[in-house]
């Protein structure tokens, strides 16, 4: 069984596996990283990107990111000159729970107002087989539905409202990143004009195909295990094409015998369902094979070949109410060329993508998560994690294990870095005489401290064993 077989059947058996937040230090201003000499660079500026700068930024981390096209979002890029709502022609619907997007923005005190709405069971769902279609429901065709639908908005509203405000001075666009060189300390990063960047860190969020069709050049071969996964990883290409009606004959969806199967996925559904609209659009979606047949085809002959696919199912009704379409093929478009890593790639494909390279290179996106892929919110958790390995492997002051503590080199003298297992220990930060100034028990590894944010008195950190095993520290953090 596949891991992601394994997770949709714990999913159906009521066991969820939660998506949850690796990232648990409180979002004020005594904690602080940014004592890299260089910043941690982000290559792309998708999900996985924006969720990984605003994580870090979270984190007051000294960031960067570089986008090779001329802005943001990637796979969740939108059309909103063609309705009066915005048409999604990539990443359409949230696949799970609300929860999800107040996982994403990672921070108790923001409340999420993007408004998504599920599919009513009774609705119609069509099944076209042997030149006769059958009309059913959601709930007979499909069982339990959790997909969602963006209500007047998209995931990419969701990324503009709660992620890019805080980090959008941080993007630069234009920038297709061509090699780079790990060998040293510090990372160099080239682009496409030849200009070079320092980095710290570098998390990779570009397409997995990028990195298939060898566009970035790496000084150091990458790991075997890697270079493997990455050729024999199946991407899959897609097509989205969507057209405006003057009269809606369709159902909410439409499925074929070969609408899902190991080789991709086919299917015609209705795009406004829910929009305050009086717009009927109907959303042709073909990923994998299924995709290669409307690919083939440009113009009037795409357009000609989907009516008449549509005429021969609704007798000739897609014809006459046609007022006009709108494309997007993935496969073509400039620093994506793919549609998302397949359904049905075996986990270990997405698990050795995931892995770091020397502590210095982290990847993320939707290709890397083995989890789960192909959605935003698996590129979303994929960055979370790598933010947290990449943050995990920054050099640290202070190290916990469970029978000692190691005091390492300060690196700055504003900044404490403690890592390591804080299961039996108490964390606190306390005055002269004792008393507790702030307790940081319940964060998790690694614990930056910011002295410049602390009180102006003289401070300390207390580390103790919460059974008063092993080591206790008392540490000056500042005089
Ligand atoms: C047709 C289609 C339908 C989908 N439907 C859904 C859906 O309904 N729901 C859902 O959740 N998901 C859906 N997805 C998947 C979802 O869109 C993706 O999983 C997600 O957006 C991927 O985010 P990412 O950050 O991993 O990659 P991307 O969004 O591709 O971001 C990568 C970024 O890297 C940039 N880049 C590339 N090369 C370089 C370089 N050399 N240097 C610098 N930058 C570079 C790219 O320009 C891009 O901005 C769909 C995808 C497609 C194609």
């Amino acid at each position: 069984m596949k891991r992601k077989d394994f997770i949709k059947i714990m999913g159906i058996l009521g066991i969820s596996i939660p998506f949850q937040p690796i990232l648990s230090f409180s979002n004020n201003n005594t904690s602080s990283v940014g004592t890299c000499s260089k910043p941690i660079f982000i290559i792309g500026a998708g999900a996985a990107g924006m969720t990984a700068a605003y994580l870090l930024g979270q984190q007051g981390a000294n960031f960067q990111v570089l986008e090779a096209s001329s802005t943001y979002g990637g796979r969740m890029k939108i059309n909103t000159s063609f309705a009066n709502f915005p048409i999604p022609l990539g990443a359409e619907w949230l696949h799970g729970p609300v929860s999800i997007l107040s996982n994403i923005v990672n921070d108790s005190n923001v409340s999420i107002n993007t408004v998504t709405l599920g599919y009513n069971p009774q609705d119609t769902s069509g099944y076209y087989e042997n030149n006769i279609l059958y009309i059913d429901t959601i709930a007979n065709d499909f069982g339990t539905f959790e997909d969602r639908k963006f209500i007047n908005s998209s995931w990419l509203h969701f990324y503009q409202t709660y992620i890019l405000p805080p980090i959008s001075q941080n993007i630069t666009y234009n920038k297709q990143i061509v090699s780079i060189d790990y060998q040293n300390d510090i990372i160099i990063l080239t682009d496409q004009n030849g200009a070079t960047y320092e980095a710290e860190k570098v998390i990779i969020t570009v397409p997995l195909k990028i990195l298939k069709n060898g566009v970035i050049n790496f000084s150091t071969s990458l790991p075997t295990s890697k270079q493997n996964a990455i050729q024999n990883a199946n991407v899959w290409g897609g097509i989205k094409v969507f057209l405006k009606f003057s009269y809606k004959f369709y159902p909410t969806f439409l499925s074929f015998p070969n609408s899902e199967t190991s080789q991709g996925q086919l299917y015609y559904y209705d795009a406004a369902y829910g929009q305050n609209t009086s717009s009927k659009i109907l959303g042709l979606f073909a990923v994998g094979q299924q995709a290669a047949a409307y690919q083939a085809l440009t113009g009037n002959a795409l357009k000609d070949y989907i009516l008449a696919e549509l005429d021969q199912i609704f007798a000739g009704a897609a014809s006459i109410h046609y007022i006009s379409h709108t494309v997007q093929n993935w496969s073509t478009e400039p620093f994506i060329e793919s549609a998302y890593l397949a359904d049905v790639e075996n986990w270990t494909i997405p698990y050795q993508l995931k892995q770091a390279v020397n502590n210095k290179l982290f990847f993320a996106g939707e290709a890397y998560n083995d989890n789960d892929w192909g959605a935003v919110h698996n590129a979303a958790e994929a960055a979370q994690i790598a933010v947290g390995d990449c943050l995990n492997s920054l050099p640290t002051d202070i190290v916990v294990s469970a029978t000692c503590i190691d005091l390492l080199p300060e690196r700055n003298p504003n900044k404490f870095r403690i890592c390591g297992d804080f299961t039996n220990y108490t964390i606190q930060i306390i005055y002269t005489n004792g008393s507790q100034y702030q307790n940081l028990s319940n964060q998790s590894s690694p614990i930056i401290i910011n002295t410049n944010n602390l009180p102006s008195s003289p401070m300390f950190l207390k580390i103790q064993n919460t059974n008063n095993l092993g080591p206790k520290l008392i540490q000056r953090l500042k005089y």
